[in-house]
């Protein structure tokens, strides 16, 4: 009698890889092995003629497990220098994919630092030699000498007890500008990681960049208690080099704390105790491209399944964490929340001034008791901020005999004028041309400018400043920073040192110079135009013009010191409610109005939103993409007990409808319940699929759950 001789692969794996869209592919796929593979390993396997990165979700005998309609091919090899990625992260990835309603491998591969999609096994193999040698001699090194961090206030001790005193559970620190939030994240990370040798901390922050006195402070504190390197930082702007030891000393525990902005909230880190997500309701915690994903909301749903607290922080939290942390009637609300309601310095807020731009002559860029105020602060050699959240010269040019105007040839949008290249540039597509002498219409020499920017702010205030000298007989000195002074290597750093060195009297920003700094000598700030953000559409608009006021406020008086601090804002409404409620410092009593006419208009938190999109050769064509998906969903959903809560909307173009001439549109889908949206989203989904090969002037298509500009 013969026995069958076993099979060479009987291993079958179910692998993740990012496979193009056109594909249709959103589950793992099927390839087979010599031997076990354990979930989590990176492989490289064959995808049609390519050779390509996976990530193993499954791994069964193939004689017990059920084979696909295509023909497997087996995995080219295995990764095995890398330890497997654990269930935690792979979980975490699954909910992502779906909650998100992208392709499982295509998060999955986006999540692994790029350097990683090209290695083979050998070159792996090299690198984490490499690496595991560099972090020992990083391991030798002395770390920095410890100083000794302040004593905490009863406030922030009440904060850090009720912490301690719960296993896992969402708290949002709701603490004012420079209340000492950051001193609760570092002792709730301290108390976290001694209780367990291995344990780890993730601490996510809006813009790395912006504050890199943030890393610095935790280096300082932690380096010393931890060992040197036992602080990551990570975020987009390493090398791919750099990308990848972070990210590897994560992922093998060497790493204690991981510092990171949004795309480290998907970094592996196996011991995970607590997370901190600083300035909570700051927008670029939204991935916009690609797979759309919020960082705070995957980092409040890790904390859950990982059952570890996570700490929301914010002066101006985000209404739906104000929402979620409010008691209900019936009891506590589902996030805890604690309150730093003092400066930890002891020193006031800035008390806020409200000008009425109605009352000056028209064309008035600097209000006379403005310009007086900032001129007695470089007196007094304290510094001032100037905030005025558009950059260049003017927003456009305009003639006013023909009517042109520097519109993008490429968008739906003005070119704004850059005096100091002298170049008309789009702000979306980055189409740059040098300025015309005169009308290209008509010849008129005498070319109008629209709404004015950060360059000619810049050049103004040091005109009107020309005479002021600094306590030093110095002359005054203005700085601008913004998107287009910082461009280059090191400027940004640069330039945030001379602020806070002393050497510039005025700094001139957008709303780069607003977040998160702690400028030690800024007595006075300044919302030079901040109007034309309260005629925007958006409905989050309100909320997010004042929580950028209020954390401008909050770069003032850091310090203490004799005179007052102060916020200037040049409104023609100066009695908005938002503006009275900035001169109260009152975010509570804005977030409860807010929520009120929120929950009215059935708006979230109150209600869920979800936006199909898709961009096209023709606005038309987008729409028809649109329209055909949403009915064919409602269709297929009707007679189930999602249909009756959903809402779908008429697709419009986007407030911006045409970029680098491509038209784009969107279409609202709503529900009151989650599971309803899911349950809508996937059947949008499976139609999106199914009916792109048929509207062939659409270029790409895509789902934004729980979207920021609606
Ligand atoms: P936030 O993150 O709320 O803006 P920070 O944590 O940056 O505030 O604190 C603001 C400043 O106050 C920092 O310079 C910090 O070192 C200091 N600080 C924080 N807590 C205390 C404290 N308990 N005693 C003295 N100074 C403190
Ligand atoms: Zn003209
Ligand atoms: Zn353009």
């Amino acid at each position: 009698m013969s026995v069958a001789a076993p099979p060479a692969l009987p291993w079958r794996l179910g692998v993740a890889v990012s496979a193009p869209a056109h594909s249709g592919i959103t589950a793992p796929l099927s390839y087979l092995a010599a031997s076990a593979v354990p979930p989590g390993s990176l492989v490289r396997v064959p995808l049609g003629k390519r050779d390509v990165p996976g990530i193993v979700w499954a791994c069964a005998p193939a004689d017990a497990s059920p084979a696909p309609e295509y023909a497997e091919r087996p995995v080219r090899e295995v990764l095995a220098a890398l330890p497997p990625l654990d269930a935690h992260w792979r979980a975490l990835i699954a909910f992502t994919a779906r909650y998100y309603h992208s392709a499982l491998g295509e998060v999955a591969l986006a999540a692994l630092p790029p350097a990683l999609r090209t290695l083979d096994a050998a070159k792996l193999d090299g690198s984490m030699k490499r690496l595991e040698k560099r972090a020992q001699k990083l391991g030798s090194t002395a770390p920095p000498a410890p100083e000794a961090p302040p004593q905490p206030s009863a406030e922030q001790s009440a904060a850090l007890e009720a912490i301690a005193q719960q296993q896992a559970g969402v708290f949002l620190l709701f603490g004012v500008t420079g209340s000492g939030k950051t001193e609760v994240y570092m002792r709730a990370v301290q108390r976290a990681l001694e209780a367990d040798a291995k344990a780890q901390a993730l601490v996510l922050v809006p813009e790395i960049n912006l504050t890199p006195q943030l890393a610095e402070r935790f280096t300082r504190r932690f380096e010393p208690l931890l060992g040197t390197g036992s602080v990551a930082v990570l975020h987009s702007g390493l090398t791919p080099a750099q990308r990848l030891a972070a990210w590897a000393r994560a992922h093998t525990s060497a790493a204690r704390i991981v510092l990171g902005t949004r795309v480290a909230v998907l970094t592996p880190m196996p011991h995970l105790a607590l997370i901190a997500v600083d300035e909570e309701h700051d927008a670029s915690y939204k991935q916009q491209e690609g797979a759309r994903y919020s960082a705070r909301d995957l980092a409040i749903w890790r904390a859950h399944h990982a059952r570890v607290p996570i700490i929301l922080g914010s002066a101006t939290p985000s209404l739906e964490s104000w929402h979620a942390s409010t008691p209900a009637p019936d009891g506590p609300g589902r996030y805890q929340r604690l309150q730093l309601p003092q400066r930890a310095s002891g020193s006031a807020l800035p008390a806020v001034r409200r000008v009425d731009m109605r009352r000056v002559p028209r064309g008035t860029v600097i209000a006379p008791p403005l310009l007086e105020a900032i001129r007695a602060c470089v007196r007094a050699g304290q510094q001032a901020l100037l905030l005025l959240n558009r950059r260049g010269w003017a927003a456009a040019l305009h003639c006013n005999d023909c009517g042109w105007s520097s519109e993008c040839p490429h968008c739906s949008a003005w070119r704004a004028f850059h005096k100091s290249d002298r170049t008309l540039r789009c702000h979306h597509c980055g189409l740059a041309q040098p300025v015309p002498r005169a009308c290209p219409e008509c010849g008129n020499p005498d070319i109008g400018t629209g709404t004015l920017g950060t360059e000619q702010l810049e050049e103004r205030i040091a005109a009107a400043l020309a005479e002021v000298q600094r306590p030093d007989g110095e002359a005054a000195r203005v700085l601008r920073i913004d998107a287009d002074s910082t461009r280059g290597v090191g400027q940004l750093d640069a330039h945030l040192a001379a602020v806070h060195s002393g050497d510039v009297d005025v700094l001139v920003g957008t709303q780069m110079i607003a977040k998160g700094h702690d400028f030690r000598r800024v007595a006075l700030v300044a919302a030079i135009n901040p109007d034309a953000a309260l005629l925007s559409s958006d409905f989050r608009a309100p909320e997010r013009l004042l929580a950028l006021l209020m954390q401008a406020a909050g770069r003032a008086g850091r310090a203490e010191s004799e005179t007052p601090a102060q916020m200037w804002v040049q409104t023609t409404m100066p009695q908005h409610p938002l503006f009275a409620a900035l001169a109260r410092h009152d975010w509570a009593g804005f977030a409860a109005q807010q929520l009120d006419e929120r929950r009215a208009a059935a708006l979230p938190p109150y209600t869920h939103l979800a936006l199909l999109r898709a961009d096209a050769k023709t606005q038309e064509a987008a729409h028809a993409f649109l329209t055909a998906a949403a009915r064919a969903a409602g269709e297929a959903l009707q007679g189930s007990p999602a249909a009756a809560h959903i809402t779908w909307s008429p697709p419009v173009p986007l407030p911006v409808q045409r970029v680098a001439n491509v038209e784009r549109a969107q279409l609202l889908v709503e529900s009151r319940a989650r599971p309803a949206l899911a349950a809508a989203l996937a059947a949008a989904e499976t139609q999106l699929r199914a009916l792109r090969p048929q509207h062939r002037a659409v270029i790409r298509w895509a789902i934004d759950v729980d979207p920021l500009g609606v």
